[in-house]
């Protein structure tokens, strides 16, 4: 199933069907929007953009996009319609009634699995083909060497609109189920956001102590860079359903756990998210589990085996 694109940025539309009688429409411009109408007008496409409040285009216009006077032309001018907004639910506000018959909508707006599905089947009841993205970079990161996009939805939908869509971001098909993208892209969000909110917990301590966000900087990256190590030993342990506490037991890192939690009390700063990590690991002792790995949390966080 994985299957990451190799070809990137505008090498995807030209290499593919010319870009000079390519045309992309672009809903939604937000920072992400126009950083992707950008991306298009860049690789030759015939660009035509519309956003729900009015003003968020000149540049793009002024560069040779066209501005759509309303949805439904914006729609009716492209085969391929890329939304993004800022949920996978606008698109029905914004779509309402238009006529999607034999329209393709690439829908890049972040979201939940389940709404990606209710909002694929409500586009094809409506004629359109649809596909789910979830984007992996910031706006500044679309068309550039790295920059990748999840993608799920039919296959065939997928492999004729390939090329346009790597112009954006290198597509990493993550299957035909519509809600596959999403799911992905939220369980690196889950990575994303927990880690930068450990970062600002840190930077809080670090600050009532005198030192400054630059001071920890160095450690923060070395810290960062070694999770990879850290993900790649446990991963095959984790699916073997192998906890054995060889290298860390869950004891000695509860143990750990709460050394944090009171250096941030002690430094007087909040302790909310930490006292709910530390009373993560308090269970997972309490549950009989302190010999074995940490990884025993997964169990205690309600992660069943896949297999
Ligand atoms: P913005 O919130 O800046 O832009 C959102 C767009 O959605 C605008 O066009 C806005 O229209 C429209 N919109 C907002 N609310 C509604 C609504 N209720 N009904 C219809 N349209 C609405 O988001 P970004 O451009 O930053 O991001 C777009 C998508 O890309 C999001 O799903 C985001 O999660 C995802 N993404 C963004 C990243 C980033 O770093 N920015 C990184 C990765 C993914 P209007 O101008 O009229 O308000």
């Amino acid at each position: 199933m994985n299957q990451v694109s190799t070809t990137q940025g505008a090498q995807g539309a030209q290499g593919a069907q010319g870009a000079q009688d390519a045309k992309v429409t672009i809903v939604g411009l937000g920072p992400m929007g126009r950083a992707m109408a950008a991306a298009y007008l860049d690789a030759g496409y015939q660009v035509t953009v519309w956003n729900r409040s009015p003003g968020k285009d000149a540049d793009l216009v002024a560069r040779g996009a066209r501005r759509a006077a309303g949805i439904g032309e914006a729609v009716a001018v492209s085969r391929l319609t890329v939304l993004s907004l800022i949920d996978v639910e606008a698109l029905y506000g914004t779509l309402g009634d238009t006529d999607l018959t034999g329209r393709v909508l690439a829908n890049l707006s972040s979201d939940v699995p389940d709404k990606a599905r209710a909002a694929a089947r409500w586009a094809e009841e409506r004629g359109a083909a649809y596909l789910t993205g979830g984007v992996n970079v910031p706006p500044t990161g679309i068309g550039q060497q790295g920059a990748s996009v999840f993608v799920s939805g039919p296959k065939e939908v997928y492999e004729e609109h390939r090329a346009a869509l790597d112009v954006l971001a290198a597509t990493d098909y993550r299957g035909a189920d519509p809600g596959h993208a999403q799911l992905y892209y939220q369980l690196n969000m889950i990575l994303f956001w927990t880690a930068y909110t450990g970062w600002y917990q840190a930077v809080a301590v670090a600050r009532a102590n005198g030192l400054t966000a630059a001071d920890i900087l160095p450690y923060a990256g070395a810290t960062a860079d070694s999770m990879r190590g850290f993900y790649a030993g446990a991963a095959p342990l984790i699916d073997a359903e192998e906890h054995g506490g060889e290298y860390e037991r869950l004891a000695m890192c509860a143990a750990s756990v709460e050394h944090v939690l009171h250096t941030a009390a002690d430094s007087g700063v909040d302790t909310g998210i930490l006292a709910a990590h530390a009373a993560l690991y308090r269970r997972g002792v309490e549950a009989g589990f302190g010999a074995d790995s940490s990884s025993r949390l997964i169990g205690i966080l309600g992660g069943t085996s896949a297999t």
